[in-house]
């Protein structure tokens, strides 16, 4: 028996699933998951020696690459003073500083352990504000797995289809209405029936947990309106997009204002971190200065906040998105000409350096059309890709990520397994 295999046997015994987290099981994809012992620049190495060039980048946060040097170094000095004090200390107001420099709706930003937590955070803090209840979130967009979002989630609970958990109370799970993405009269609708008990929206302002789906020709700013419209917090679900797609994130890309953003990945390079933040209006109704408590214990973690900070450090310096731009491009590029080669009707979509490829004969613009591609196509390209050496995502509901350690050898090299990948469907 492999090393691989090995393992995951032992996990099985010992985790739910042998995984800490769903996905990660390959549950939607007819093989088990090769077992990940260390990773360098665009690759990862498996238990038995297998190298993997990794689109997957632990779901986004390592835009930098595996193990990058300067974070690296920078973390491994600071770890001889110790992990945690749950006490103020400088290095949170040096992350703060960044993100409310680079993110232009931020006034105040309070950070957290994950993208969940952030999420779950940012609706508490809108129904304290606006004293109403219900929420508008859209279907196939993922905010975690906090109780109120798991309601037509994307991403995991997608793949393995379970869009809604048990578990979640019915009451709480009415509190949610759901809308589809780039759809606004689905909101308006919406609005028309609950307008005085929506205390938010929150959307993924480029829907990263359906595949890729970028927003449409003013949906961001038609749910800006809606929302100034009906006293609504607007909350854009920028875990995935920060610092991923711009600088400031998809808010700065469109060019749309948020009044909370949500944060996580990039801004822990790699450790456990979520954030969020924006008016100081809103966010002063935060404990302790306001009612709405929030609290965690590793909240802030100095060891987190270093690799984020020297992360966003790194991300500043110059040429970094027009590189993260150029190498997804050159990539989709490739695979656009393979899939024309080989015949195969597909639809890739992309916003920098996010990508997801759909077996489909159809753009793909909401939850409904992502939910058409073709699921046995997708099931045996991931196979023959993996072979290949090539690591995506284990579901077709994920986004890909480039990092600035692609290089243009690793993308060549990504080709011809796609290439291959198309011959075998
Ligand atoms: N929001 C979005 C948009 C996400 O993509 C994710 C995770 N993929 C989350 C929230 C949840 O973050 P976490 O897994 O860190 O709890």
């Amino acid at each position: 028996m492999s090393r691989n295999a090995e393992i995951f046997q032992e996990a099985q015994r010992l985790i739910p699933g042998g995984v800490n987290s769903p996905v990660r099981a390959f549950r939607g994809v007819p093989i088990d998951p090769p077992i990940i012992k260390r990773g360098r620049g665009a690759s990862i190495w498996d238990e038995d020696g297998n190298e993997y060039i990794d689109y997957v980048g632990s779901w986004g946060p390592l835009i930098l690459g595996h193990a990058p040097t300067e974070v690296i170094e920078y973390v491994k000095i600071l770890l001889a003073d110790g992990t945690s004090f749950g006490a103020p200390t400088e290095m949170e107001n040096n992350i703060a500083a960044e993100i409310i420099k680079l993110v232009p709706s931020i006034e105040l930003v309070r950070m957290v352990n994950s993208g969940t937590e952030a999420t779950m955070s940012a609706v508490r803090l809108a129904r304290g504000f606006t004293g109403r209840n219900k929420i508008i979130k859209f279907e196939g967009c993922y905010h975690g797995h906090g109780d109120s979002f798991l309601i037509k989630a994307g991403s995991g609970a997608l793949t393995l289809g379970q869009p809604d958990s048990p578990g979640v109370p019915a009451g709480l799970a009415s509190e949610t209405l759901v809308a589809q993405y780039n759809d606004l009269t689905s909101v308006q609708a919406l609005m028309n029936e609950y307008g005085d008990d929506i205390a938010a929206v929150i959307v993924e302002p480029v829907a990263g947990n359906m595949g890729t789906v970028p927003p449409a020709e003013g949906f961001l700013k038609g749910l800006r309106s809606l929302c100034d419209n009906n006293d609504s917090v607007l909350i854009f679900d920028e875990v995935m997009t920060g610092f991923r797609v711009a600088p400031g994130g998809a808010q700065e890309l469109y060019g749309i204002t948020p009044d909370l953003t949500t944060l996580g990945k990039i801004i822990g390079g790699g450790f456990p971190v979520g954030a969020y933040g924006g008016k100081n209006e809103i966010m002063e109704q935060i404990s302790p200065l306001g009612p709405v408590y929030q609290a965690g214990t590793l909240s802030g973690n100095p060891i987190a906040m270093a690799a984020g900070y020297k992360t966003l450090q790194i991300l500043q310096q110059p040429n970094t998105y027009q590189q993260l731009e150029e190498t997804t491009a050159t990539l989709v590029a490739g695979m656009e000409d393979n899939l024309k080669s080989a015949g195969v009707p597909a639809q890739i979509n992309r916003v920098g350096s996010m990508f997801c490829q759909y077996f489909s004969e159809n753009p793909v613009t909401n939850f409904q059309q992502a939910s058409q591609a073709n699921r046995d196509q997708f099931n045996s390209y991931f196979v023959q890709m993996i072979r290949e050496g090539i690591y995506l995502a284990p579901s077709p509901f994920e986004a890909g990520f480039v990092s600035l350690s692609h290089r243009a050898a690793d993308i060549e090299k990504t080709l011809d397994a796609h290439r291959k990948a198309l011959e075998h469907l």
